[in-house]
């Protein structure tokens, strides 16, 4: 045991492991020689450790380390170009062994002390970033799925009267564009409302909500006998990463009396572009607002914040009536987070912000941001000059999807092509990208997430795609010889 917490022995392999993830960064930046990932099947992934843990014991953890670098999905590689978790800067993964050394529980003061006054030093200058007023707050979380969860539960608590002391009472229903993503979906139903509880908004072609649908769908809902309380902007959605008018919904719900709850799960952060924040324009005016710092944010996974314009609505999601309120002489309770959060022990999320804004402030983010929405664009002009290559829709941030076309291929064709790229790309791994379903049709997808991708990379790895296409057309036009002989 003694052995084990040796501070000698972290000394000695803290070092060398340091030195390994530098020299990984370092060939990652360059592309060389890291792929952007080394694809296994699963099932070959899993002998191999299967296997390893058959090995006995091992004097240190090095080799072990450097096999899970060799695996894994390698997101500070120029071209990775796929899911939409940005690679971390290294001063926040610093954080992260700062905060996972500490062990800090955070659910009570005691049990995090630095790191909860930097929680709500943070939290509130978000919401200030995202027009918020001085009466914001809000909590840091664990990802945007619970983030969504968690508003919903306030947006129920403030507007569905009585519902957490005595249930639910009435049919609650919410609006959501049906692009919204799925955690939306999950988090009504996990709420009690059943599959009646979410109305989908249908979206115009470019994959925004139409707000003007908005009444009419209130309406069905009155009549079917279910009370709405809330509407979801999507900023922006996961498969196309289009912007809902957040301006429109803000006006719809202030008419009506609803909750606005606001997913810029992804791309919230845009609000700190100059450049790009007219995209969110509006979202000052929603009641909740769930952002993810590990999609556009350089941030470790996972870390969300969760801010509300009116902070006090924070303290509503677990109870009726803010405890705190019945002893108005106290300030609210902020600095015991598990309050106010899903979490009781959580991580300690706010170091690996605030380490960033620390070093390199707001400017860092704003670089950021434009630079992978810029390369979005750039990437969908791309495409668009490509006579072999079709763009779904002009993107608006840095989520871009396309497909391999060729005169004469029905819809079906088209997909089994696409799809048949998408996996010789994984499997060739000097680029990642991955795949979506939009209008019942398969579409390449890439979320240009690394700062560092570049024009040649786009160039060459539209290039890849076309080639891709080319060996397939050459694959089954030998599988049709084959059949006739
Ligand atoms: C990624 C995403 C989520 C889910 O967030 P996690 O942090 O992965 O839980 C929710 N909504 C949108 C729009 C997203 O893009």
């Amino acid at each position: 045991m003694k052995n084990a917490y040796d501070p000698d022995t972290f000394r000695e392999w803290g070092h060398r492991l340091i030195d390994e993830l530098a020299d990984h960064l370092e060939q990652s930046h360059r592309g060389d020689p890291v792929p952007a990932i080394r694809w296994r099947p699963p099932q070959e992934e899993l002998k191999y450790w299967e296997a390893d843990r058959e090995s006995g014991l091992a004097s240190d953890p090095m080799s072990l380390f450097r096999e899970v670098l060799a695996y894994s999905v390698n997101l500070h590689h120029p071209q990775y170009a796929g899911h939409q978790i940005s690679p971390p800067l290294p001063v926040s993964a610093l954080a992260g062994l700062v905060g996972d050394l500490l062990n800090n529980g955070m659910g009570v003061y005691e049990m995090g002390a630095a790191a909860t006054a930097i929680e709500r030093v943070v939290a509130r200058e978000v919401a200030g970033k995202l027009g918020f007023g001085p009466a914001s707050d809000g909590v840091l979380t664990s990802g945007g799925s619970l983030a969504n969860l968690t508003a919903l539960l306030a947006a129920r608590s403030v507007k569905g009267d009585g519902v957490w002391k005595e249930g639910q009472r009435e049919p609650l229903a919410l609006l959501v564009s049906e692009e919204a993503h799925y955690c939306v979906d999950r988090a009504v139903r996990i709420m009690g409302w059943g599959a009646a509880g979410i109305i989908k908004v249908p979206v115009d072609e470019q994959f925004r909500m139409r707000t003007e649908e908005l009444s009419t769908c209130l309406e069905r809902a009155k009549k079917a006998g279910r009370r709405v309380i809330a509407v979801v902007g999507s900023a922006c959605s996961t498969s196309t990463g289009a912007f809902d008018d957040l301006e429109a919904i803000a006006a719809f719900c202030q008419e009506h009396g609803l909750w606005f709850h606001v997913d810029g799960a992804h791309g919230a952060p845009v609000a700190f572009s100059r450049k790009y924040a007219h995209l969110v324009r509006g979202i000052e005016k929603a009641d909740s607002v769930a952002m993810d710092f590990h999609k556009m944010l350089m941030t470790p996974s996972v870390t969300t914040a969760l801010l509300f314009r009116d902070g006090d609505d924070s303290y509503r999601t677990f109870q009726q009536q803010g405890q705190y309120l019945w002893n108005r002489d106290e300030e609210a309770e902020w600095h015991n987070l598990a309050k106010r959060t899903f979490e009781c022990t959580k991580l300690m999320l706010s170091l690996k912000v605030y380490s960033i804004l620390r070093i390199y402030g707001w400017e860092l983010f704003d670089q950021y941001v434009t630079t992978v929405i810029d390369n979005g664009r750039l990437f969908a002009r791309l495409i668009r000059q490509h006579p072999s290559l079709e763009l779904a829709v002009s993107p608006q941030c840095n989520i871009v999807c396309f497909r391999y076309v060729r005169p004469g291929m029905d819809s079906a064709e088209t997909d089994g092509y696409n799809e048949g790229i998408r996996q010789k790309m994984l499997e060739d791994g000097s680029f990642y990208i991955v795949k979506t379903r939009l209008h019942g049709q398969t579409w390449l997808r890439s979320t240009l997430t690394n700062p560092f991708t570049e024009e040649r990379h786009l160039k060459r790895l539209l290039e890849q795609v076309v080639t891709m296409g080319k060996i397939l057309q050459r694959e089954q036009a030998a599988i049709k010889e084959k059949q006739t002989d």
